[in-house]
């Protein structure tokens, strides 16, 4: 890495950290949950390395628009001001096409939620609220009745992040490269060794190691070898420049029976994001005529201007979509997060809030704790493992199951398809449950079984409908099939987040 990077356009203060003492803690990687960790240990006290290969802004699809699951996190963290003056579009919920036809989705009523924790030492000054710019609006955030999720460029997030961070004075920050997480004799993790621009090699000793090295993380296996993450499908994503979106502040998921789903939500006053999923982690080959005969026929028109220049323009991205049950961290003086310890389908950007609410959760239980004493914490680690499940099995089983729907390849699939959206047209419930869980406020794995049977049933009901009189041996024969299927995309990933 040194080689390739030039020593002197890297500020001084990234590259002058001390090897020399033992930090708290080292947290390895600034990318969303990175920053967090490192602000809120600082907060209580701890001297933190937080290494970083690259401080630049990054560009990339990921990470665009956070639930308000994980804008209760940024409070409860006192971190919240990072979606301000960075030109974050406010949303207000949903819209869900299905063969052209539309239903809205508000988010829920705050009312309706649990209030938001501040947590003691990081929430400070008004610091959890957000501060009135260009398109976030203090009215909006703090006086509306509704919860409220926010689109933005992934990169100035980050950076606003990082400029956070930065200014902890019990933070030290690094531009390097980690290349080993240090283990002791005994085993037990250290610190690491950090490739380090016009330095070269060094150790880095810490009481508590924290990997938050992201999707393609190299460190997570320090868990178990057998921790690897699977990828079933990807996204193509694309910038659409001031496109006509349909409903304004809200997200929009295109479903149909002849297409994969379509993802579309603004990130600023001129760019929306759009992904588009393929049911394959290979890509197509010919991505361009892809997009023009798979993905186009089935777009709103107004959409359609923006979405025919941003193909003609070639700029395609695309990003595996995978998923990775969390595992129980056993190793002493080691703690994994983020993506490197948990992902799920990205199609319910669920991503931020997980990562976020495991860090609120992990600065209360260990964050007051004195981290030289190895073994307390690894206690604690060890119970928090089990407690992050009631919040993150929600979120990341309603992504897998949501994929399968949406993505319905086969007949029961699309059964389930048509009556999820028939069950979300008749408002009610069957609107506030769901879309609670999505926006990551209802943390409750149970709840979440329920109304997807529900779901399930509701579909078999409508396919007696369709079938008519004459049809209903067909449709009782269906029926089996039918909540076969709902069980087998749901119930093992149940069983895999909330026992594993
Ligand atoms: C296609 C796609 C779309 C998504 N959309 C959304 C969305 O809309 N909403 C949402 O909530 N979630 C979304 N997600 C998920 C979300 O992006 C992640 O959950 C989130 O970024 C995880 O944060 P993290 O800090 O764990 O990892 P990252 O944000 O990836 O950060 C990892 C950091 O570690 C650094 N790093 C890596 N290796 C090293 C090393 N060896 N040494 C030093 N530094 C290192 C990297 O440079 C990076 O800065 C999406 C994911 C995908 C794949």
């Amino acid at each position: 890495m040194s080689d390739s990077v030039d020593v002197k356009a890297i500020p001084k203060e990234l590259l002058s950290a001390s090897s020399e003492i033992v930090y708290d803690a080292i947290v390895v990687g600034c990318g969303v949950v990175g920053p967090c960790i490192a602000t809120g240990l600082a907060r209580k006290g701890k001297k933190v390395l937080i290494v970083e290969r690259d401080w630049t802004m990054p560009d990339r699809i990921v990470g665009e628009l956070m639930q308000p699951g994980g804008l209760r996190a940024l409070r409860s963290l006192g971190m919240i001001q990072a979606i301000n003056n960075i030109d974050a579009i406010p949303v207000t919920g949903y819209s869900v096409f299905y063969n052209g036809e539309k239903v809205s989705i508000p988010y829920p009523y705050k009312a309706d939620t649990a209030p938001v924790e501040k947590i003691s030492d990081l929430v400070f000054d008004g610091n959890d609220r957000v501060i009135e710019d260009k398109t976030v609006h203090v009215k909006d955030f703090e006086d509306d009745d509704r919860e409220r999720g926010v689109g933005f460029v992934h990169g100035k997030f980050l950076q606003n992040l990082r400029d956070i961070v930065a200014k902890e004075p019990n933070v030290t920050r690094l531009q390097g490269n980690v290349i080993e997480i240090l283990r002791s004799k005994e085993n037990e993790v250290v610190g690491a060794k950090v490739e380090i621009p016009g330095r070269g090699k060094e150790d880095f000793k810490a009481h508590l190691t924290f990997v938050c090295d992201g999707i393609f993380s190299r460190f997570r296996k320090e868990l178990s070898p057998d921790h690897i993450p699977s990828v079933g499908s990807s996204f193509v994503g694309m910038s659409l420049f001031h496109a006509n979106i349909p409903s304004k502040n809200h997200g929009h998921v295109i479903l149909g029976t002849s297409h994969m789903p379509v993802l579309v939500y603004q990130i600023s006053s001129e760019e929306t994001r759009i992904l588009c999923a393929y049911n394959s982690a290979r890509l197509p080959k010919d991505i361009k005529s892809w997009l023009t005969t798979d993905v186009k026929p089935y777009l709103p028109k107004s959409l359609l201007p923006s979405f025919d220049k941003a193909v003609e323009d070639g700029k395609f991205r695309s990003m595996p979509n995978s998923y990775l049950p969390a595992k129980q961290n056993t190793v002493t003086g080691l703690c994994v997060i983020g993506d490197a310890l948990n992902m799920r389908h990205p199609l319910t950007g669920g991503g931020m809030a997980v990562g976020l609410n495991d860090v609120a959760l992990l600065i209360k239980t260990v964050g007051d704790l004195d981290f030289s004493d190895r073994e307390t914490v690894l206690d604690e680690l060890l119970e928090y493992h089990f407690e992050r499940k009631q919040y993150d099995s929600v979120i990341n089983v309603l992504s897998i199951a949501l994929y399968s729907l949406f993505a319905a390849d086969n007949r029961n699939l699309q059964v389930l398809q048509r009556g999820c959206f028939k069950y979300f047209e008749r408002g009610g419930d069957c609107i506030r449950l769901p879309v609670s869980f999505l926006a990551g406020v209802l943390p409750k794995p149970f709840l979440l079984t329920k109304v997807f049977f529900s779901v399930a049933l509701y579909s078999i009901y409508v396919n007696f409908q369709e079938r008519g009189i004459l049809g209903s041996p067909l449709a009782l024969l269906e029926a089996f099939a039918i909540l076969f299927t709902a069980a087998k995309v749901f119930t093992p990933y149940l069983f895999k987040e909330l026992i594993g």
